[in-house]
């Protein structure tokens, strides 16, 4: 593990750093580099709505192209698959020799979608959390665990600058663990996919489909599968799966023990080794650029599909009524996305 006492942030300094992007992640990269003492310039499309976003905090904003040429390291925050477009147009022909260019998220890497010249140093920092809590962890004097990652080296000196970038974001208050972009994305996808997004919502979906269509109210069905997840996923990320089940009544525990396996059998993890395997011979990825080159049919439709699921309609209602949760990310608006 890498802590802040491993990295020296002074070797950012006299550095310009380009943040390409200001969603999720490049807001909180930049805004967290720029408190640190980092000097930030965010780059985007003109025209972008987030312009004004940006300038609101106080940040420099310029076109891609600008904000690339004057820049020492150029962090690459657009969505995944628009960063090789912007890559070939904006970013490379504008890159100094020299300079240092930084991931998130190991994807175009992996797959082969950009491949950086020789000479450009090639890092990943990627936060283990959304971009959102990156910030809000950091305005609290806190942080969120990075992993780091050093795909091409040409300066010598790539740890140290993905050390310093990674202590300037704070991640190194909770705390660096080192990677390869190789593991970094195929594991990252495989969490989001099998467990964390894709298995999570899959298991809720079915839970609240299983009560409801055995005449249960959905109100009910929505507080017993979907509300009370999070605080049992509370106690896994304090004392993992042991403390979960420590605290639960021996009745839930039971329940655990006896079903759990009825439910996620065998053959669930046959399938979770089957979209492993999508992800890492690059099929996954195929078929996500593929759609979204051509306008991303698929993925809107999939979309639509989730947000017209009848447990979408029940919590908005259950939570326009009850105070027990509030929004914290202002940005997010429900049925926008
Ligand atoms: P996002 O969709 O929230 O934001 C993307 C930003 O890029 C927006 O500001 C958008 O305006 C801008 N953009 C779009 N097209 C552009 C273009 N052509 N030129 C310049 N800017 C453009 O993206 P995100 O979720 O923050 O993801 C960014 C990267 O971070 C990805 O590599 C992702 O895998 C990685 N990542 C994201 C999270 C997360 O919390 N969302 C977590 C870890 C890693
Ligand atoms: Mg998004
Ligand atoms: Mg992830
Ligand atoms: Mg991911
Ligand atoms: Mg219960
Ligand atoms: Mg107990």
């Amino acid at each position: 593990m890498f802590y802040e006492d491993d990295a020296d942030l002074s070797v950012l300094s006299g550095r310009k750093v380009a943040v390409v992007g200001y969603g999720s992640q490049g807001h909180a990269h930049a805004l967290n580099l720029r408190d640190s003492g980092v000097d930030v310039v965010v780059g985007l499309r003109e025209g972008s709505s987030s312009v004004a976003k940006a300038e609101e905090q106080g940040l420099a904003v310029l076109p891609v192209a600008e904000a690339v040429k004057a820049a020492d390291l150029v962090v690459i925050l657009a969505p995944d698959q628009v960063q090789r477009h912007v890559y070939r147009d904006e970013i490379e022909p504008n890159l100094k020799p020299g300079a240092t260019l930084v991931f998130s998220h190991g994807f175009n890497i992996r797959f082969g979608y950009i491949k950086p010249a020789e000479g450009i140093d090639v890092v990943m920092v990627a936060p283990k959390g959304p971009g959102h809590t990156v910030r809000r962890e950091y305005v609290d004097g806190r942080g969120v665990p990075v992993i780091i990652a050093v795909e091409q080296d040409a300066s010598g000196n790539a740890w140290d600058v993905a050390l310093a970038y990674a202590k300037g974001i704070g991640g190194l208050r909770a705390g660096g663990i080192k990677t390869t972009f190789t593991e970094e994305t195929e594991t990252d996808l495989f969490g989001e996919q099998a467990v964390l997004c894709g298995g999570a919502s899959q298991l809720v979906q079915y839970g609240f489909e299983t009560l409801t269509e055995a005449g249960y109210q959905p109100e009910i069905a929505y507080f017993e599968v979907l509300h009370e997840l999070k605080l049992i996923v509370d106690l896994m990320i304090e004392g993992g799966i042991a403390k979960q089940r420590w605290s639960i009544s021996d009745t839930a525990e039971y329940g655990d023990y006896v079903s759990g396996p009825r439910v996620i059998d065998p053959r669930v993890k046959e399938n979770m080794k089957a979209v492993l395997g999508d992800i890492q011979n690059g099929a996954f990825a195929e078929r996500f650029i593929t759609d979204q080159d051509n306008g991303a049919p698929e993925f809107k439709a999939l979309r639509a599909k989730g947000e017209a699921h009848p447990i979408e309609s029940t919590g908005r209602e259950l939570r326009s009524m009850y105070a027990w949760i509030k929004d914290t990310d202002s940005d997010y608006v429900e049925g926008s996305a």
